[in-house]
Protein backbone atom coordinates (compact mmCIF):
# COMPACT_ATOMS: atom_id res chain seq x y z
CA UNK A 1 0.00 0.00 0.00
CA UNK A 2 2.61 2.25 0.66
CA UNK A 3 4.07 1.88 -2.30
CA UNK A 4 1.42 2.33 -4.11
CA UNK A 5 0.69 5.70 -2.35
CA UNK A 6 3.78 6.93 -2.83
CA UNK A 7 3.33 7.00 -6.74
CA UNK A 8 -0.01 9.02 -6.69
CA UNK A 9 0.89 12.55 -7.28
CA UNK A 10 -1.64 14.54 -5.07
CA UNK A 11 0.91 17.61 -5.19
CA UNK A 12 3.39 19.37 -3.10
CA UNK A 13 2.87 19.84 0.72
CA UNK A 14 -0.34 16.97 0.02
CA UNK A 15 -0.60 13.74 2.16
CA UNK A 16 -2.74 10.58 1.37
CA UNK A 17 -3.52 7.92 3.60
CA UNK A 18 -5.15 4.71 3.73
CA UNK A 19 -6.73 4.35 7.07
CA UNK A 20 -9.47 1.77 8.74
CA UNK A 21 -12.41 3.16 9.94
CA UNK A 22 -10.75 4.20 14.02
CA UNK A 23 -8.30 6.24 12.17
CA UNK A 24 -5.60 3.32 11.84
CA UNK A 25 -3.16 4.40 9.65
CA UNK A 26 -2.31 1.67 7.03
CA UNK A 27 -0.49 3.31 4.87
CA UNK A 28 0.62 6.84 4.03
CA UNK A 29 2.17 9.19 1.71
CA UNK A 30 4.53 10.81 2.34
CA UNK A 31 5.53 8.88 5.24
CA UNK A 32 3.55 9.60 8.46
CA UNK A 33 5.93 11.60 11.06
CA UNK A 34 4.94 11.50 14.42
CA UNK A 35 6.34 13.20 17.67
CA UNK A 36 7.40 10.73 20.72
CA UNK A 37 4.85 11.92 23.15
CA UNK A 38 1.64 10.94 20.88
CA UNK A 39 3.27 7.98 19.05
CA UNK A 40 1.17 4.98 18.51
CA UNK A 41 1.67 1.61 17.08
CA UNK A 42 0.24 1.55 14.67
CA UNK A 43 0.05 4.82 14.16
CA UNK A 44 -3.91 6.32 14.20
CA UNK A 45 -5.61 9.54 12.78
CA UNK A 46 -8.44 11.24 14.45
CA UNK A 47 -11.07 9.17 12.58
CA UNK A 48 -14.23 10.91 14.33
CA UNK A 49 -12.72 14.61 13.12
CA UNK A 50 -12.41 13.04 9.44
CA UNK A 51 -15.42 11.81 8.79
CA UNK A 52 -17.24 14.85 10.60
CA UNK A 53 -15.19 17.24 7.93
CA UNK A 54 -17.65 15.98 5.25
CA UNK A 55 -20.44 17.56 6.57
CA UNK A 56 -18.02 21.21 7.57
CA UNK A 57 -17.05 21.81 4.20
CA UNK A 58 -13.69 19.74 4.88
CA UNK A 59 -11.35 22.29 5.98
CA UNK A 60 -9.10 19.97 8.41
CA UNK A 61 -7.30 22.16 11.37
CA UNK A 62 -3.22 21.83 11.93
CA UNK A 63 -2.50 18.21 14.06
CA UNK A 64 -5.66 16.16 12.09
CA UNK A 65 -3.89 15.32 8.88
CA UNK A 66 -0.82 16.14 9.75
CA UNK A 67 1.38 19.63 11.50
CA UNK A 68 -0.87 22.15 9.44
CA UNK A 69 -4.31 23.22 7.89
CA UNK A 70 -5.75 21.15 5.13
CA UNK A 71 -8.30 20.92 2.66
CA UNK A 72 -10.04 17.20 3.28
CA UNK A 73 -11.23 14.51 1.19
CA UNK A 74 -12.26 11.37 3.03
CA UNK A 75 -13.90 8.30 0.79
CA UNK A 76 -14.93 5.07 2.65
CA UNK A 77 -14.17 1.70 0.77
CA UNK A 78 -17.27 0.31 -0.46
CA UNK A 79 -16.76 -3.34 0.81
CA UNK A 80 -13.95 -2.48 3.72
CA UNK A 81 -14.25 -0.38 6.98
CA UNK A 82 -11.24 1.46 5.65
CA UNK A 83 -11.36 4.81 4.11
CA UNK A 84 -8.86 6.87 1.81
CA UNK A 85 -7.36 10.35 2.67
CA UNK A 86 -6.53 13.27 0.81
CA UNK A 87 -5.22 16.55 2.84
CA UNK A 88 -3.93 19.43 0.42
CA UNK A 89 -2.64 22.18 1.77
CA UNK A 90 -4.64 25.32 2.03
CA UNK A 91 -1.80 27.02 0.52
CA UNK A 92 -1.60 24.60 -2.50
CA UNK A 93 -5.55 25.56 -3.21
CA UNK A 94 -5.39 28.95 -2.54
CA UNK A 95 -2.70 28.71 -5.48
CA UNK A 96 -4.40 26.72 -7.72
CA UNK A 97 -7.98 28.70 -6.56
CA UNK A 98 -5.13 31.93 -7.42
CA UNK A 99 -4.91 30.49 -11.02
CA UNK A 100 -8.27 29.89 -11.73
CA UNK A 101 -9.40 33.39 -10.13
CA UNK A 102 -6.72 35.66 -12.14
CA UNK A 103 -8.01 34.74 -15.56
CA UNK A 104 -11.27 34.85 -14.44
CA UNK A 105 -11.06 38.15 -12.82
CA UNK A 106 -9.26 39.43 -15.64
CA UNK A 107 -12.45 38.51 -17.92
CA UNK A 108 -14.87 39.72 -15.29
CA UNK A 109 -13.19 42.96 -15.43
CA UNK A 110 -13.13 42.92 -19.70
CA UNK A 111 -16.83 42.06 -19.50
CA UNK A 112 -17.52 44.84 -16.83
CA UNK A 113 -15.50 47.17 -19.21
CA UNK A 114 -17.20 46.30 -22.57
CA UNK A 115 -20.44 46.32 -20.36
CA UNK A 116 -19.54 49.97 -18.85
CA UNK A 117 -18.64 51.25 -22.51
CA UNK A 118 -21.53 49.94 -24.02
CA UNK A 119 -23.69 51.13 -21.69
CA UNK A 120 -21.78 54.80 -21.84
CA UNK A 121 -22.13 54.65 -25.94
CA UNK A 122 -26.01 53.45 -25.51
CA UNK A 123 -26.90 56.75 -23.38
CA UNK A 124 -24.49 59.16 -25.33
CA UNK A 125 -26.78 57.86 -28.09
CA UNK A 126 -29.97 58.29 -26.44
CA UNK A 127 -28.85 61.62 -25.18
CA UNK A 128 -28.36 62.77 -28.64
CA UNK A 129 -31.69 60.87 -29.77
CA UNK A 130 -33.43 63.06 -27.15
CA UNK A 131 -31.55 66.19 -28.20
CA UNK A 132 -32.15 65.65 -31.89
CA UNK A 133 -35.78 64.78 -31.10
CA UNK A 134 -35.94 68.47 -28.65
CA UNK A 135 -33.94 70.01 -31.93
CA UNK A 136 -36.68 68.53 -34.24
CA UNK A 137 -39.62 69.31 -31.85
CA UNK A 138 -38.42 73.24 -31.74
CA UNK A 139 -37.81 73.15 -35.32
CA UNK A 140 -41.09 71.84 -36.35
CA UNK A 141 -42.66 74.69 -33.96
CA UNK A 142 -40.56 77.87 -35.52
CA UNK A 143 -40.73 80.22 -38.09
CA UNK A 144 -37.81 80.10 -40.35
CA UNK A 145 -37.90 83.00 -42.11
CA UNK A 146 -38.55 85.21 -38.75
CA UNK A 147 -37.73 82.68 -35.57
CA UNK A 148 -40.71 83.67 -34.06
CA UNK A 149 -43.41 80.57 -33.25
CA UNK A 150 -45.36 78.93 -36.36
CA UNK A 151 -49.04 78.33 -36.92
CA UNK A 152 -48.71 74.93 -35.31
CA UNK A 153 -46.60 76.54 -32.11
CA UNK A 154 -49.57 78.56 -32.22
CA UNK A 155 -52.19 76.63 -31.93
CA UNK A 156 -50.82 74.20 -29.51
CA UNK A 157 -50.49 77.48 -27.18
CA UNK A 158 -54.59 77.59 -27.21
CA UNK A 159 -55.01 74.57 -26.93
CA UNK A 160 -52.93 74.45 -23.86
CA UNK A 161 -54.76 77.65 -22.79
CA UNK A 162 -58.28 76.01 -23.52
CA UNK A 163 -57.31 72.56 -21.82
CA UNK A 164 -55.98 74.79 -18.34
CA UNK A 165 -59.95 75.80 -17.99
CA UNK A 166 -59.22 79.88 -18.97
CA UNK A 167 -59.08 80.56 -15.47
CA UNK A 168 -57.23 84.24 -17.18
CA UNK A 169 -58.67 86.05 -19.82
CA UNK A 170 -56.81 86.96 -22.61
CA UNK A 171 -56.69 88.15 -25.67
CA UNK A 172 -56.01 86.38 -29.71
CA UNK A 173 -54.61 88.92 -32.07
CA UNK A 174 -54.25 88.58 -35.86
CA UNK A 175 -52.44 91.01 -37.47
CA UNK A 176 -51.46 91.53 -41.35
CA UNK A 177 -49.82 93.71 -43.67
CA UNK A 178 -51.55 96.08 -45.94
CA UNK A 179 -50.76 95.43 -49.55
CA UNK A 180 -47.61 93.91 -48.77
CA UNK A 181 -47.97 92.21 -52.49
CA UNK A 182 -46.33 95.89 -53.28
CA UNK A 183 -43.26 95.20 -51.67
CA UNK A 184 -42.92 91.97 -53.31
CA UNK A 185 -43.68 92.93 -56.61
CA UNK A 186 -41.81 96.17 -56.65
CA UNK A 187 -38.73 95.14 -54.62
CA UNK A 188 -38.61 91.61 -55.14
CA UNK A 189 -39.62 88.76 -53.10
CA UNK A 190 -36.13 89.04 -51.18
CA UNK A 191 -36.75 92.49 -49.55
CA UNK A 192 -40.16 90.95 -48.59
CA UNK A 193 -38.90 88.40 -46.45
CA UNK A 194 -36.00 91.00 -44.84
CA UNK A 195 -39.12 93.13 -44.36
CA UNK A 196 -41.26 90.02 -42.96
CA UNK A 197 -38.29 89.44 -40.74
CA UNK A 198 -38.08 93.38 -39.79
CA UNK A 199 -41.48 92.90 -38.54
CA UNK A 200 -41.29 90.40 -36.22
CA UNK A 201 -38.07 91.81 -34.61
CA UNK A 202 -40.67 94.96 -33.97
CA UNK A 203 -43.08 92.75 -32.61
CA UNK A 204 -40.66 91.37 -29.86
CA UNK A 205 -39.33 94.63 -29.17
CA UNK A 206 -43.04 96.37 -28.57
CA UNK A 207 -44.87 93.26 -27.03
CA UNK A 208 -44.01 92.03 -23.40
CA UNK A 209 -41.94 89.16 -22.58
CA UNK A 210 -44.78 87.04 -21.29
CA UNK A 211 -46.90 87.53 -24.99
CA UNK A 212 -46.90 84.47 -27.24
CA UNK A 213 -45.80 85.64 -30.54
CA UNK A 214 -46.11 83.69 -33.77
CA UNK A 215 -46.23 84.14 -37.65
CA UNK A 216 -48.89 82.17 -39.32
CA UNK A 217 -47.50 82.79 -42.48
CA UNK A 218 -47.56 84.98 -45.38
CA UNK A 219 -47.52 88.42 -43.79
CA UNK A 220 -50.06 87.25 -41.22
CA UNK A 221 -48.85 86.90 -37.62
CA UNK A 222 -50.64 86.55 -33.89
CA UNK A 223 -50.18 87.16 -30.75
CA UNK A 224 -51.76 86.18 -27.01
CA UNK A 225 -51.70 88.76 -24.31
CA UNK A 226 -52.47 87.33 -20.80
CA UNK A 227 -54.63 89.14 -18.49
CA UNK A 228 -56.42 91.36 -21.22
CA UNK A 229 -59.96 91.41 -19.71
CA UNK A 230 -62.07 94.18 -21.43
CA UNK A 231 -62.02 95.98 -25.49
CA UNK A 232 -59.70 99.23 -24.04
CA UNK A 233 -57.10 97.36 -23.30
CA UNK A 234 -57.12 95.10 -25.87
CA UNK A 235 -57.36 97.98 -28.06
CA UNK A 236 -54.31 99.93 -26.58
CA UNK A 237 -51.75 96.87 -27.04
CA UNK A 238 -52.96 96.98 -30.55
CA UNK A 239 -52.11 100.58 -30.95
CA UNK A 240 -48.51 99.91 -29.48
CA UNK A 241 -48.05 97.38 -32.40
CA UNK A 242 -49.93 99.40 -35.10
CA UNK A 243 -47.56 102.24 -34.56
CA UNK A 244 -44.74 100.35 -34.01
CA UNK A 245 -45.19 98.89 -37.54
CA UNK A 246 -46.30 101.94 -39.34
CA UNK A 247 -42.88 103.67 -38.13
CA UNK A 248 -40.32 103.04 -41.48
CA UNK A 249 -37.89 100.07 -42.28
CA UNK A 250 -34.56 100.45 -43.18
CA UNK A 251 -34.24 97.56 -46.11
CA UNK A 252 -30.62 97.70 -47.81
CA UNK A 253 -31.13 101.50 -48.67
CA UNK A 254 -34.88 102.03 -49.14
CA UNK A 255 -37.15 103.06 -46.49
CA UNK A 256 -40.23 101.23 -46.33
CA UNK A 257 -43.59 102.70 -45.11
CA UNK A 258 -45.99 99.79 -44.02
CA UNK A 259 -49.28 99.54 -42.59
CA UNK A 260 -51.08 96.68 -40.67
CA UNK A 261 -54.51 95.47 -39.60
CA UNK A 262 -55.33 93.97 -36.55
CA UNK A 263 -58.32 91.53 -35.80
CA UNK A 264 -58.52 90.79 -31.91
CA UNK A 265 -60.80 88.34 -30.08
CA UNK A 266 -61.56 88.20 -26.27
CA UNK A 267 -61.07 84.71 -24.46
CA UNK A 268 -63.49 84.58 -22.58
CA UNK A 269 -66.23 87.13 -24.06
CA UNK A 270 -65.54 86.03 -28.17
CA UNK A 271 -65.30 82.33 -26.88
CA UNK A 272 -63.31 79.68 -25.46
CA UNK A 273 -62.35 77.07 -27.50
CA UNK A 274 -59.32 77.68 -30.37
CA UNK A 275 -61.59 77.31 -33.16
CA UNK A 276 -64.08 80.12 -31.46
CA UNK A 277 -61.37 81.85 -30.95
CA UNK A 278 -59.14 82.12 -33.85
CA UNK A 279 -62.38 82.54 -36.33
CA UNK A 280 -63.48 85.65 -34.37
CA UNK A 281 -60.29 87.28 -34.33
CA UNK A 282 -59.85 86.50 -38.42
CA UNK A 283 -63.54 87.90 -38.72
CA UNK A 284 -62.46 90.78 -36.70
CA UNK A 285 -59.06 91.74 -38.98
CA UNK A 286 -61.35 90.93 -42.10
CA UNK A 287 -63.92 93.68 -40.82
CA UNK A 288 -60.51 95.62 -40.30
CA UNK A 289 -59.37 95.20 -44.18
CA UNK A 290 -62.51 96.05 -44.93
CA UNK A 291 -63.09 98.89 -43.57
CA UNK A 292 -60.07 100.85 -44.88
CA UNK A 293 -56.90 98.95 -43.74
CA UNK A 294 -54.44 100.90 -41.47
CA UNK A 295 -56.71 100.21 -38.45
CA UNK A 296 -57.82 97.76 -35.79
CA UNK A 297 -61.22 95.78 -34.92
CA UNK A 298 -62.31 93.41 -32.05
CA UNK A 299 -64.94 90.89 -32.49
CA UNK A 300 -68.08 91.45 -31.57
CA UNK A 301 -71.50 89.80 -31.96
CA UNK A 302 -72.48 92.47 -34.16
CA UNK A 303 -69.51 92.54 -36.56
CA UNK A 304 -70.58 88.68 -36.37
CA UNK A 305 -73.56 89.51 -37.71
CA UNK A 306 -72.62 92.50 -40.57
CA UNK A 307 -69.99 89.73 -41.94
CA UNK A 308 -72.44 87.18 -42.12
CA UNK A 309 -75.08 89.48 -44.14
CA UNK A 310 -71.83 90.40 -46.07
CA UNK A 311 -71.28 86.57 -46.72
CA UNK A 312 -74.64 85.96 -47.64
CA UNK A 313 -75.21 88.68 -49.84
CA UNK A 314 -71.90 87.71 -51.64
CA UNK A 315 -73.19 84.25 -52.07
CA UNK A 316 -76.39 85.08 -53.57
CA UNK A 317 -75.03 88.04 -55.89
CA UNK A 318 -72.83 84.73 -57.02
CA UNK A 319 -75.78 82.67 -57.47
CA UNK A 320 -77.70 85.52 -59.46
CA UNK A 321 -74.95 86.02 -62.06
CA UNK A 322 -74.78 81.95 -62.54
CA UNK A 323 -78.74 82.54 -63.15
CA UNK A 324 -78.17 85.14 -65.42
CA UNK A 325 -80.28 87.59 -63.57
CA UNK A 326 -78.59 90.28 -64.00
CA UNK A 327 -80.16 93.11 -66.40
CA UNK A 328 -79.42 96.34 -67.39
CA UNK A 329 -81.85 99.01 -66.74
P1 LIG B 1 -53.88 92.88 -47.84
O1 LIG B 1 -53.72 94.32 -47.58
O2 LIG B 1 -55.27 92.50 -48.20
O3 LIG B 1 -53.36 92.05 -46.75
O4 LIG B 1 -53.01 92.54 -49.13
P2 LIG B 1 -51.55 91.98 -49.23
O5 LIG B 1 -50.93 92.55 -50.46
O6 LIG B 1 -50.83 92.16 -47.97
O7 LIG B 1 -51.80 90.46 -49.54
P3 LIG B 1 -52.20 89.29 -48.58
O8 LIG B 1 -52.05 89.68 -47.16
O9 LIG B 1 -53.54 88.78 -49.01
O10 LIG B 1 -51.19 88.16 -48.96
C1 LIG B 1 -49.88 88.17 -48.48
C2 LIG B 1 -48.90 88.14 -49.60
O11 LIG B 1 -47.59 87.96 -49.07
C3 LIG B 1 -49.09 86.99 -50.54
C4 LIG B 1 -47.72 86.66 -51.04
O12 LIG B 1 -47.47 87.34 -52.26
C5 LIG B 1 -46.81 87.28 -50.01
N1 LIG B 1 -46.04 86.29 -49.28
C6 LIG B 1 -46.50 85.19 -48.67
N2 LIG B 1 -45.51 84.54 -48.05
C7 LIG B 1 -44.36 85.25 -48.32
C8 LIG B 1 -43.00 85.08 -47.97
O13 LIG B 1 -42.61 84.14 -47.30
N3 LIG B 1 -42.12 86.02 -48.41
C9 LIG B 1 -42.52 87.07 -49.16
N4 LIG B 1 -41.61 87.96 -49.56
N5 LIG B 1 -43.80 87.23 -49.51
C10 LIG B 1 -44.71 86.35 -49.09
MG1 LIG C 1 -51.47 91.39 -46.17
Amino acid sequence: FANRLARVDVGADSVIAFMLNDGTVMAQSPALVLDKASEANPPKHDAEALFALRSTGGLAPAGVLGDRERYVAVRRLANFPAAIVVGVATGTVNDEVRRAVIPLAIASFVVCAVIVLVTALWSRQLRRDRRQSARQFEQARTDVMTGLANRLCFVEWLEALDKGGGATPYAVYFADLDNFKTINDTLGHDIGDKLLAAVAERLVDNLGSADRIARLGGDEFAFICMGVTDEGNALRIADIVVSAIRQPFLIEGHHLAITSSIGISLCPRDGRDLVSLLKNADLALFKAKADGRGLTRVFSEELASIMATRRELQADLEEAWKLGQFYLV
